[in-house]
């Protein structure tokens, strides 16, 4: 599909902006052809820059569970911002925030914030080190933390791997200090554990993975992952900057009931504005600085119209008297997932769909998939014929076939039936390039 006007908006991009894009995988370099150019968001909808409309599946890669623009955000983010943009000073919406942040999840006590989903897994990892005296930090091939130099490390073979950077300028004695799990691989975890659990500093894991696609933890995985760090002296940080919020009120650790050391939040909790945090219980928050010696600052965190934004969108998300969002988001995911899986079945394509409420990926192969190596194995030409003729019918999937698409509440009857009766093209169009 040609979007003329995205195109020429591209181009005048690509010369001031490298690759034309603010963030790599906005430039849809897994699918061809243009970025669409957004105008506008309301509720399930995106308008492109031509004024085409679209279901829109990807919501800013997960913060927008109410949707865009939800009108209890834009009062809450126009009051603040009315009263002053930034303060570089407390507020008390920032105690009531962290207050019911703590609320929603029993291994928090106390909450630091910050910009990014990045800084907070930096915050958190620097506080596992400083806690500990150690050095190393263990994650699993293909689980995305953030950009953090030793962080960008890519995926090895088999279970413990030393880390090799994944980016330029990434030093290999960075990378060096970064331990490579098989997600799901509980084994291997084991085996890393025997060989050096006393200098890992932390285990850094998302619970349900997302930056592989949507991959749900087998049994015992995180059990297994807690009995471990705890065993060992090493803490067990749960990056919930995709699942807090987003899988269950609280997020993944309420799902299956683990309490990690720390936890890292973004997206959902900022309500679609630049705000995440790192928590966890007092003992270990109170090494933060100023209260202890790790540390970690920011001009614009604790940002007030942001916190407003975070506010008001937990406001929405609680369930209460009149009902559960988090009922109705499985509702909406299990009845989309149906959708997929019948359509892949009458395009007779190989598909696997993967969910967890209202995070779900379509991957190109049979299932399960459970680690960054089976995802790998999706056929790629498949995802991009897809996600090609979604977008000429109207409906904005993620544009990488190792992203997880998102649903909020907006997601009425009438975008979910747009939506469905997109897919059948969108899947005999995968099972004419499948292969
Ligand atoms: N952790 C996870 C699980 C993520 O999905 C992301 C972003 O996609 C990050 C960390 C980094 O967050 P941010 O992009 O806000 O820096």
């Amino acid at each position: 599909m040609t979007d003329p006007v995205s195109e020429r908006l591209f181009e005048a991009a690509r010369r001031v902006l490298p690759g034309g894009v603010s963030s790599p995988v906005r430039a849809f370099r897994a699918v061809g052809g243009t970025p669409v150019f957004v105008r506008q968001g309301q509720g399930a909808w995106l308008w492109g820059a031509d004024g085409r409309r679209y279901v829109d599946y990807v919501l800013s890669w997960g913060p927008l569970v109410l949707g865009h623009a939800h009108p209890a955000v834009l009062a809450a983010v126009v009051e603040a911002a009315a009263r002053g943009t930034s303060f570089g000073a407390p507020t008390e919406a920032e105690t009531r925030f962290a207050e019911r942040i703590a609320e929603a999840l029993p291994s928090v006590e106390m909450v630091r914030f910050v910009s990014s989903g990045t800084e907070a897994v930096m915050g958190a990892l620097r506080l596992a080190r400083g806690v500990t005296g150690r050095p190393l930090v263990a994650k699993c091939i293909g689980a995305y933390h953030g950009g953090a130099d030793y962080l960008l490390v890519k995926a090895g073979s088999g279970a413990a791997t030393l880390g090799e950077p994944d980016s330029a300028g990434v030093p290999a004695e960075l990378a060096s200090t970064t331990r490579l799990l098989r997600h799901n691989d509980l084994e291997a975890a084991e085996r890393l554990f025997a060989e050096e659990g006393e200098r890992l500093a932390a285990v850094v894991v998302e619970p349900v993975a997302g930056n592989m696609g949507c991959v749900p933890p087998e049994p015992r995985w995180l059990e297994g992952l807690r009995e471990l760090t705890r065993r060992h002296g090493t803490l067990l940080v749960f990056d919930e900057v995709m699942t807090g919020f987003r899988v269950a009120w609280g997020g993944a650790q309420v799902l299956y009931d683990i309490e990690p050391d720390l936890t890292c939040l973004g997206k959902v909790v900022g309500g679609g504005m630049p705000l995440a945090a790192y928590a966890g219980p007092a003992r270990w928050m109170e090494r933060v600085a100023p209260s202890g010696p790790v540390y970690q600052a920011g001009t614009l965190s604790g940002n007030p119209v942001a916190v407003a934004a975070g506010m008001a969108t937990l406001e929405q998300l609680r369930p209460g008297a009149d009902g559960d969002p988090y009922a109705l988001l499985e509702e909406k995911g299990a009845w989309l997932q149906q959708r997929l899986e019948e359509a892949a079945r009458a395009a007779s394509v190989p598909a696997t769909v993967q969910r967890v409420g209202s995070m779900l990926t379509v991957f190109f192969r049979e299932g399960p998939v459970r680690n960054f190596e089976d995802a790998s194995a999706s056929d790629g030409r498949a995802f991009a014929a897809f996600h090609r003729a979604l977008l000429e019918r109207g409906v904005y999937w993620p544009p990488s076939p190792f992203e997880a698409a998102f649903l909020s509440l907006a997601h009425d009857d009438c975008a979910l039936q747009r939506t469905a009766e997109a897919l059948p093209a969108a899947f005999e169009a995968a099972a004419r390039a499948s292969g």
